[in-house]
């Protein structure tokens, strides 16, 4: 006769419940980006794009910072914050975009063009910040460089796209490093014009991390904040959104009557069009993270002080 040891059942945790006590015992604030799950987007204390989640973690008073979002997220928080305990759920939820820069092919072509002001997106790694002199977001990127001064030659790293829309927002010509976006690149052409066929009344909405092929058809283009912003007060009632459906989520809070269609992937059979480093945290993770206060973002000094000047010089000419 057979006997099976069973583990003795325990109640499910309430993971909602069990974090909100776990932030007031820890005195944590939980940060997440409009691209995280559902889940935890309502259990966050904010929810922002990425200067908007800057802004934040330069303001907040709590001593953990917990980031729902991806590593140079968390990473840009403890560059603001050397003295908090700043949390990731996954330390492998990482971005396409920032690994399309590596820092010693970067540090080599900024070497080449001494002459030139850098300026990078916020998506990158804290040593490429380190080596910037400004950074933008996608929701300043146009504003900062309508800043610097027009003789004044330009890199714009990592990623081209975004690099391309500020060329043809600002006239200026920028140096660009020719990184990328996994998933705002997979958005297919052919089937945004398919669905405006379908849906005659629908307005293309875009984040400018997509390509030119694709921005040509927005009627709106605007960092993730800007496009719900955009939707709230547009009489518009039919959407296709094209940046990482996550976003829909509050734009469909805000609007229940309205429509919002995900543009979608080149490719039938994958959901490339979600983030696979955003999809990593989960609400169990968060949970993990922190009750045992791991896994925590940990900087270089020298790396953090210098990737902290061009972080506090795009927030003092943001303010602008
Ligand atoms: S959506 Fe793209 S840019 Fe944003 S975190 Fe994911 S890979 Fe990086």
């Amino acid at each position: 006769m057979f006997t099976t040891a069973f583990a003795p059942t325990k109640p499910p945790i309430d993971f909602f419940a069990a974090i909100q006590e776990l932030k007031q015992e820890m005195n944590a604030v939980i940060l997440a980006h409009y691209y995280q799950d559902p889940d935890i987007q309502d259990i966050a204390d904010y929810i922002g794009d990425s200067l908007g989640l800057s802004r934040q973690a330069a303001s907040t008073d709590a001593d953990v910072i917990v980031f729902a979002g991806v590593h140079f997220m968390a990473e840009t928080a403890k560059i603001l914050n050397p003295d908090k305990l700043v949390l990731l759920p996954d330390l492998a939820a990482g971005c396409s975009l920032a690994d399309s820069c590596p820092p010693q092919a970067f540090a080599a072509f900024k070497a080449t063009h001494p002459d030139h002001l850098v300026i990078s997106y916020i998506n990158c790694t804290a040593e490429i910040k380190a080596m910037s002199d400004i950074i933008c977001t996608s929701s300043n990127a146009v504003e900062i460089v309508r800043q610097i001064s027009k003789n004044q030659p330009i890199i714009f790293a990592p990623d081209r796209n975004l690099g391309q829309y500020v060329m043809q927002q600002t006239g200026r010509d920028l140096l660009l490093w020719q990184g990328s976006c996994i998933v705002h690149e997979t958005f297919s052409e052919r089937k945004i014009l398919q669905l405006q066929a379908e849906y005659p009344e629908a307005e293309v909405i875009a984040h400018p991390e997509c390509e030119s092929t694709l921005l040509r058809h927005a009627k709106y283009i605007g960092s993730t904040t800007a496009l719900l912003k955009y939707c709230q007060q547009s009489t518009t009632k039919v959407f296709i959104v094209a940046t990482e459906p996550g976003i829909i989520h509050q734009m469909q809070k805000q609007e229940p009557d309205k429509i919002f269609i995900p543009a979608p992937p080149t490719t039938n059979s994958c959901a490339c069009n979600e983030c696979p480093y955003m999809r990593l945290n989960s609400l169990e993770k968060l949970y993990l993270a922190m009750k045992n206060r791991t896994p925590e973002i940990k900087l270089a000094e020298k790396t953090r002080l210098a990737a902290l000047k061009p972080i506090q010089k795009m927030l003092e000419m943001s303010h602008k």
